[in-house]
């Protein structure tokens, strides 16, 4: 079979997650990659493995395929797929010891936060939840023991930003790992390696794969020395996607450019048009200039992003929206094709303590927003009449 060199000249990002990851299929030339759904590969002679496969938790062309396109999207070297972001989360708190010390956003997505407190904490690694958006909080968090910073940017309800170049050259000047959740952004908006982290995490359920039917996380750094011990942990572990998760989630990024920018001029409108409204205490959106950060979010992303919260001032008018609306899906999760609504208090964040939620300003009548990609004008009318005689 004949092929062209690849092209090796770089390329804008819309490019690269339409052709990043795929290599030709050696039999039929399918432009897409096989889901190679085996558990297991013929050994060409004993000790001698066909192209270095012997067992799919080890490896697998799909996934690989999959990993190659989350390293170009992100800029980095080294890919790796997980059975879910907290899957990924796990192997990256896993590159730590007892008496290690972490320094966390106190915003986490709860997930996060519980297994950092509730499985990691009882083997003996020390955490920190601070207010992330204040550089100084963070310099008075770090001890001798710190090893890790974890930052999520914009944070998961409040969104919250974190300023990732100055978060990062302090962690470079002491030595930390600094480690960033890049779920809520994607590489299309935001790419934490080139401001100096060391890894990127992603829960790939969410925007990567776009369209809420498969679970997966991911890992990308440039770090050989980290991809060294990811990789044996990926393995030792097993923490791994199946091949067809794998396939939904490359298919999914090839159109990642266009639904991002999309997700963004829906959420900027959807916000402006809450924010106009009198009966809305509070929007919070990194695209609104009334956002404390907007100048940072202008300066660190190349949009607001899909993602917003609003104020609705009372628990029980925030049941009743969530309740009326028609368009968007009363669901937890985030960044699939189609528009979701939440209440983090009761839902994503019902395993953060009440105390933290309270000092976040996450309060019980509080509703998230996952803009989808239909037509903006649509969402806001299911809005309009789901807020209507509240
Ligand atoms: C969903 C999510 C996670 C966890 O990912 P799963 O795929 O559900 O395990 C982590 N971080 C953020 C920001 C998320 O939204």
């Amino acid at each position: 079979m004949t092929r062209l060199d690849p092209d090796p000249r770089p390329h804008r990002l819309a490019t690269v997650a339409v052709h990043a990851g795929p290599e030709p299929d050696p039999v039929a030339g399918a432009v897409m990659p096989p889901i190679y759904q085996t558990s297991t590969y013929i050994q060409d002679a004993l000790g001698q493995p066909h192209n270095g496969y012997e067992y799919a938790r080890t490896r697998n062309p799909t996934r690989e395929a999959l990993e190659r396109a989350l390293a170009a999207l992100e800029g980095g070297s080294h890919g790796f797929a997980f059975a879910s972001g907290l899957a990924a989360l796990d192997t990256v708190l896993k590159l730590l010891k007892a008496g290690d010390h972490v320094v966390a956003g106190a915003n986490l997505y709860g997930g996060s936060h519980r297994l950092m407190e509730q499985v990691f904490r009882p083997f003996g690694v020390a955490f920190d939840f601070i207010e992330m958006a204040d550089a100084s909080a963070l310099e008075g968090a770090l001890r001798p023991e710190t090893r890790l910073v974890y930052v999520e940017t914009p944070t998961n309800p409040m969104m919250q930003l974190t300023d990732l170049q100055s978060v990062a050259d302090l962690c470079q000047a002491r030595g930390l790992l600094l480690v960033v959740d890049n779920t809520f952004a994607t590489p299309v908006l935001q790419r934490p390696l080139e401001f100096g982290a060391d890894l990127v995490l992603h829960s790939t359920t969410k925007y990567l794969n776009g369209h809420s039917d498969m679970v997966g996380g991911a890992l990308v750094t440039s770090r050989d020395d980290l991809a060294e011990r990811i990789g044996f942990l990926q393995n030792a572990a097993g923490g791994v996607p199946g091949p067809f998760d794998s396939w939904l989630a490359l298919r999914g990024i090839k159109t990642l450019t266009l639904r991002m920018r999309q997700h963004s001029a829906g959420a900027q409108q959807i916000a402006a048009w809450l924010e106009g409204r009198r009966d809305i205490p509070r929007v919070y959106y990194p695209g609104l200039a009334s956002h404390p950060q907007h100048a940072l979010a202008t300066r660190q992303m190349a949009a607001p992003g899909g993602m917003l919260s609003v104020e609705l001032g009372d628990v029980e008018r925030a049941r009743r929206v969530v309740e009326r609306v028609r368009l968007f899906a009363l669901a937890e999760s985030l960044g699939g094709v189609e528009s979701l609504i939440g209440h983090p208090a009761s839902m994503t964040h019902a395993s953060v303590p009440l105390p933290m939620r309270q000092a976040m300003g996450l309060t019980d009548s509080l509703i998230r927003l996952s803009v989808g990609i239909e037509d903006p004008d649509d969402l806001i009318e299911d809005l309009d009449q789901a807020l209507a005689g509240t």
